[in-house]
């Protein structure tokens, strides 16, 4: 049976003192679950923070992001090898906002994935529809396109990644998908990461995640966990989402 994972994306928030209540918090208030896999993706400055505050506890870090390239002239990039050496365990790729913001490409996610695995991290490979795409009636072929390129750059460790699905319209818009459209997305993700062979991957759902939404998601028999922006920076809502 799978687990559930509930990653938190902190975004471009915090700071040393507002970090460190909250990394507080979530440590006195998760003792861990065989089930339930706990996780931060911080901003990467705030990395060494999250690994001293987080090393003896349940709870794994990670990062929003990570370049494509190993080394070398890549003015701002941060490389795998890098977020290893801080203990990351995840790192976030193809986030809709990296996606809109910076221009990463569908075979630049897969790269990023590819780099990420290369260093023993986990990617967590977000894929998601606008809402014009929806609209449309494209959101299968559009998820599944953006899944494909990263199928295609990791090949057969297609099994060590994490999914994420994120409806673009629902992130940060307190507007979320009903678990059944999230569910119905899922069962198209689930068959193709079946076909190359990696059934079993976990497969989140993120947009506007709280508290009193997360059980009827995570009910779903293809949502294994989610990702969750807003709501992670709050202990309480955070935890409480880990728990559901
Ligand atoms: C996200 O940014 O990954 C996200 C899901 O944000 P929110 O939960 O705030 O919608």
């Amino acid at each position: 049976m799978r687990g559930k994972l509930v990653v938190g994306n902190w975004k471009m928030n915090g700071g040393l003192k507002a970090n460190a209540q909250l990394l507080s918090a979530l440590t006195a208030g998760w003792a861990g679950a065989p089930d339930r896999q706990l996780a931060v993706c911080v901003a990467y400055p705030y990395l060494v923070q999250a690994q001293a505050a987080l090393s003896s506890t349940p709870i794994a870090w990670g990062a929003q992001d990570v370049s494509e390239h190993a080394a070398g002239a890549y003015t701002g990039e941060v490389s795998a090898a890098m977020l290893a050496e801080f203990g990351c365990r995840y790192a976030i790729v193809g986030h809709s906002e990296r996606r809109q913001l910076y221009c990463d490409t569908d075979a630049i996610v897969g790269a990023k994935a590819k780099s990420a695995l290369g260093a023993g991290v986990t990617p967590i490979a977000c894929v998601g529809e606008t809402l014009v795409e929806r609209d449309a009636g494209t959101t299968e072929r559009v998820v599944l396109r953006q899944l494909d390129a990263v199928l295609a750059a990791v090949g057969a460790d297609a099994a060590k990644l994490v999914v994420a699905y994120e409806p673009v319209w629902a992130i940060g818009t307190g507007r979320t998908a009903t678990s059944e459209q999230a569910q119905q997305v899922h069962v198209r993700l689930r068959a193709r990461m079946r076909e190359a062979g990696a059934a079993d991957v976990a497969l989140l759902y993120g947009g506007s995640v709280k508290a009193d939404n997360a059980k009827a998601l995570f009910a779903m028999a293809d949502i294994d966990g989610g990702l969750i922006g807003g709501a992670s920076l709050k202990a309480d809502d955070f935890l409480a989402i880990g728990a559901a």
